[in-house]
């Protein structure tokens, strides 16, 4: 296949790629290349394995779509690393496995005073990891930037000493890894895996609780990295000894180094973030649209962002600049792409109003049937009406996991077929948090 012309017919195809997918549009779309078109492949180039992760997990047939409708040729789309591109070879390949978001970097983290600390932790330990802050334990609400920030962590050390060997993943596959270790006998493997590391990095160390196996193998690889004078760095929703039913040693262990807690952000930071996030995504909105989303959410960077993306879709269906006005009915109708939306703040508030109960207690770690009952109806109500993940439920309600959120909703699946009253109740609910969507 000869194509004219086929730099310029690269910038179209990736112009074609923005438009229909603005979601997932990022402003390094313009850096990737053109590697070459043959054999009905359109070979795409981009900077590293992060890259090409995200391309081929979100944009594969947007870009297919694009490639096929610029050439009118039915091509496929191949997303590969550039070897030109400007990272050292063996810099690429160490960073391969890691798995790491390449929107979250240092650069793209906004710091305000809710988060300055622990932000210039983590920047510390880059420097000097396993001496400066060992180990570091970040805490704080779901939404807040946590996993942001241990990414930013693994890829700045990587840059500094691409040879270091880095592990980084959630507790839940720590412990997934852990049982399919005892299972298969392969227990010996799993402790080389993670105890000859330079740095180990686990995401949402709350999932120990309850597990006492898994928090006596973690205590010995704690130990293990810790008396070699490895970084471990740490992240969970609540303090260490807020955990319920941790051990206490890792309570301890956990102290030893720095603990450091992020604070939902304060109005300019939220601003900032705004403005950031619509940046990455090659969008310009004015000073008063950031200002209006900003002042809209308030608890939850996650929530902002899909703040942005509600007011992005809309303009792109409606063919509109994104004004204040057009923010402002985006957001307050929540009208996607012609479907009304029910946000997980709506469930919320219908139900905490029912039972006269505050959103605290249905965070918090309270167990009796008064908060316990509102609590799992939130979480059903919040995966009948809502498209949240079971985890983004469990976050929004104390950073619960997702086997609590799958429990609840079996548990009152089950309590309404067998109760007539609850299935008044919860029709009653739902009528009113879908007449919340036009007051
Ligand atoms: P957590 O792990 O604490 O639940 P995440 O790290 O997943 O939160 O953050 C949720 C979203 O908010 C991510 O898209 C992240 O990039 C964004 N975010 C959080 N804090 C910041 C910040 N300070 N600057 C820019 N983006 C942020
Ligand atoms: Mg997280």
């Amino acid at each position: 296949m000869v194509i004219e012309g086929i730099d310029n017919l690269f910038i179209d195809i990736i112009e074609r790629a923005k438009a229909l997918d603005p979601v997932n549009t990022r402003n390094w779309f313009d850096k990737l290349t053109l590697l070459h078109l043959n054999g009905g492949t359109l070979g795409i180039g981009c900077p590293d394995e992060a890259t090409v992760e995200y391309l081929q997990e979100h944009c594969k047939s947007t870009f297919t779509r694009a490639a096929q409708e610029c050439t009118g040729y039915l091509v496929s789309v191949d997303f590969k690393v550039d070897h030109k591109g400007q990272e050292q070879p063996a810099l690429r390949e160490s960073k391969k496995r890691l798995k790491l978001h390449p929107d979250y970097t240092f650069d793209n983290f906004v710091v305000g005073p809710s988060n300055r600390l622990a932000q210039a932790s983590c920047a510390a330990v880059c420097h000097s990891p396993g001496i400066t802050y060992n180990p570091l334990f970040l805490y704080g609400n779901s939404g807040l930037g946590k996993t942001h920030l241990l990414h930013a962590v693994c890829c700045e050390t990587k840059k500094n000493n691409y040879k270091s060997s880095i592990q980084l993943l959630s507790c839940e596959d720590f412990v997934n890894r852990f049982i399919r270790a005892i299972e298969q006998g392969e227990i010996s493997d799993f402790h080389s895996q993670f105890r000859t590391v330079d740095m180990l990095v686990i995401d949402d160390i709350q999932f120990l609780q309850e597990r006492e196996q898994s928090q006596e193998e973690f205590f010995h690889t704690f130990n293990a990295l810790y008396h070699n004078g490895k970084q471990i760095i740490l992240s969970a929703d609540s303090a260490p000894a807020d955990i319920p039913s941790l051990e206490e040693r890792l309570i301890s262990r956990f102290n030893w180094g720095l603990v450091t807690r992020i604070d939902p952000p304060s109005y300019e930071t939220r601003v900032a973030i705004v403005k950031k996030k619509a940046h990455l995504r090659g969008l310009t909105i004015s000073d008063e649209v950031a200002e209006y989303i900003a002042r809209k959410v308030q608890a939850n960077i996650r929530e902002l962002e899909g703040a942005l993306t509600t007011i992005y879709a809309v303009s792109i269906t409606t063919n509109e600049d994104i004004t204040l006005q057009s923010a402002r009915a985006a957001l307050e109708d929540q009208i996607i792409l012609g479907t009304r939306a029910v946000s997980i703040t709506d469930i919320i508030d219908v139900v905490t109003n029912h039972f006269n109960v505050r959103l605290s207690d249905l965070q918090s770690k309270k167990r009796s049937q008064s908060i316990a009952l509102p609590r799992q109806i939130c979480m059903y109500l919040a995966r009948k009406l809502t498209r949240h993940s079971l985890e983004e439920v469990g976050g929004h309600l104390g950073g619960r996991d997702h086997t609590t959120v799958m429990h609840a909703c079996n548990k009152i699946t089950e309590v309404q077929e067998n109760d007539a009253q609850m299935k008044t109740l919860l029709q009653e609910l739902t009528k009113q948090i879908n007449q919340m969507q036009y007051s």
